[in-house]
Parts: C-alpha cells; sequence; structure tokens
C-alpha cells in the first residue's frame, strides 16, 4: 500500500484554479500550494490576485471569463496544466418572474460557458500530451434544489452538473476523469452576500444534519480529493458537501 505523503501530494503537477481571488478558489489554492503543487490562480480582480500571489507565491491571471473570447485566450496562454478546478462563479439573486436577460445570460456565461471553454483548452492540452488528468467543476446544491431567487444560479449550476457528466464520458477514454462538488452555504464573500440575513438562513441550518454551514477549506479539502489519485476511479460524480441536507 501507498502512504501518500500530504505535503508532497501534488509535487510536480501543475493545478489551474479559476475564481482564485475570493472564497473557496482561495482557500483552494493555499491547500494545493501547502500540498506542493504548483498552482496558476486566475480570477477577475488583479488587487485579489496581487495579494494570493504575495501569500502564497502561486502564479496569476487577471481575466474576467464572462468574455469568451478572453477566457480562451488565457486558458491557453497557461498550458500545459495537469489538473483544473473550474470554481469561478456568481450568484444575482432576482425573483423568478423579475428575472432578467442579462443577470440570466452573464451568470451561464461565467457559470457555466467559462468552464466549458477553460476545460476544452485544458483537456485537448491534456489529450495532446497523453498525460490524463482531473478536472474538479465546483456546482452547487442549487443543482438539486430550487432554492428561491435563485433560477438563473440553479439553472447554471444543474447545467454544469450535467456537462460534468458528459465531461467524464467523452474525456475519460483518455484518462481524463471529471467530477463536481456541490456545497451547500459556504462562507465565502459570496456566501455572506446571499445568506446573512437569519430568517433565510435559520431555516437553511435546521435542515443541515450536521448543525452549521461548510467553510471554504471543507470545500478545498474535498476538492482535492478529486484531483487526486486517491479518488482514481470516481469518474462523472456530482459529491455532495452539504452535511447531509440532501439524505433527509
Ligand atoms: P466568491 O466569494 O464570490 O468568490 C468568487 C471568485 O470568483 C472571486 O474571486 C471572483 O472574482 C471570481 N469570479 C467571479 N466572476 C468572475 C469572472 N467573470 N471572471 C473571473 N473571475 C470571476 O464565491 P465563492 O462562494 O467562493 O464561490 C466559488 C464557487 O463556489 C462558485 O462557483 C459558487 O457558485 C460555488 N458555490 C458557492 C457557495 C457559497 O455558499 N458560497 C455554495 C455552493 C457553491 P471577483 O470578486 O473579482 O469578481
Amino acid at each position: 500500500m501507498t502512504t501518500i505523503d500530504r505535503n508532497r501530494e501534488f509535487a510536480g503537477k501543475t493545478v489551474l484554479v479559476t475564481g482564485a481571488g475570493k472564497g473557496i478558489g482561495h482557500a483552494t489554492v493555499h491547500l494545493l500550494i501547502e500540498r506542493g503543487a504548483r498552482v496558476i490562480a486566475l480570477s477577475r480582480s488583479a488587487a485579489d490576485l496581487d495579494a494570493l500571489k504575495q501569500e502564497t507565491g502561486c502564479e496569476t491571471v487577471a481575466v474576467d471569463l464572462a468574455d469568451a473570447h478572453a477566457a480562451r485566450e488565457a486558458a491557453r496562454s497557461v498550458q500545459p496544466v495537469d489538473l483544473l478546478v473550474n470554481n469561478a462563479g456568481l450568484a444575482e439573486l432576482q425573483p423568478f418572474l423579475e428575472t432578467t436577460v442579462e443577470s440570466f445570460d452573464v451568470t451561464m456565461n461565467v457559470n457555466l460557458r467559462a468552464a466549458m471553454i477553460v476545460a476544452q483548452e485544458c483537456a485537448k492540452s491534456m489529450i495532446a500530451r497523453g498525460v490524463g488528468g482531473s478536472i474538479v467543476n465546483v456546482s452547487s446544491l442549487s443543482a438539486n434544489v430550487g432554492f428561491a431567487l435563485h433560477a438563473a444560479y440553479c439553472a447554471s449550476k444543474g447545467g454544469l452538473d450535467a456537462m460534468t457528466r458528459v465531461m467524464a464520458t467523452e474525456l475519460g477514454p483518455h484518462g481524463i476523469r471529471t467530477n463536481a462538488v456541490l456545497p451547500t452555504v459556504t462562507m465565502t464573500p459570496m456566501g455572506e452576500r446571499a445568506w446573512s440575513d437569519p430568517a433565510k438562513s435559520g431555516p437553511m441550518l435546521a435542515r443541515i444534519p450536521l448543525d452549521r454551514f461548510v467553510q471554504p477549506v471543507e470545500v478545498a479539502r474535498t476538492i482535492a480529493y478529486l484531483l487526486s489519485d486517491d479518488s482514481s476511479m470516481v469518474n462523472g460524480v456530482s459529491l455532495l458537501v452539504d452535511g447531509g441536507f440532501q439524505a433527509c
């Protein structure tokens, strides 16, 4: 049996993490660097990336993933990468009847289309090099549950899970595994914006058997598991990080 040295678990691996400036992406960069990876952190705000570079020594790329052309160019420019975390996402809360076309489009473009574009560039490079790889799409419990005010967001995450399964099917024969993680409310800037009202968060918390929301590092550890050889036969799953919300 092989013993894994966690400090060197990702030694020799280059990982691209999108949405790395804050929250789950930020925690993931820290964790992967602690475990020996070379990390390329891609995000929108340059100031966040500068701070992350200072903290961890990661490399950085500033780009707005809502721009399809810029997203493709940025993803192409950082190859070759061995592992990808498609984490960038946004949530604009609107009642279904008032959800605007503009909000729907930007949500789809960042949460779903950009994940496709970035993964296409990474997977093409992996296939050309014949190396295999692992891709983790950061989805959400919202892929499975219809939370009020989250029409565009839920649709984008449902789409991301569906695309994850197609990627697992088509990329699997090339030795590339693709999986999704589905956190419940996570204590990040996004989570705090959406769930800071106790009237809203109370009933949500009451449905979580572990009786708390998720910390970003707990999602990062799940992502690391799916990136690593520990999950070498796991492909096409949507892995809940929800404290048991969907079990009951
Ligand atoms: P966050 O705190 O808002 O951080 C999101 C990161 O993504 C930020 O660094 C942000 O950069 C970046 N980003 C957003 N739009 C971008 C764009 N157009 N181009 C490039 N980068 C962009 O969010 P989070 O809570 O960490 O969420 C990370 C992922 O987890 C998302 O996919 C989200 O849907 C998912 N998730 C979150 C929760 C939760 O409760 N927090 C639960 C389930 C799933 P800027 O700040 O510069 O825009």
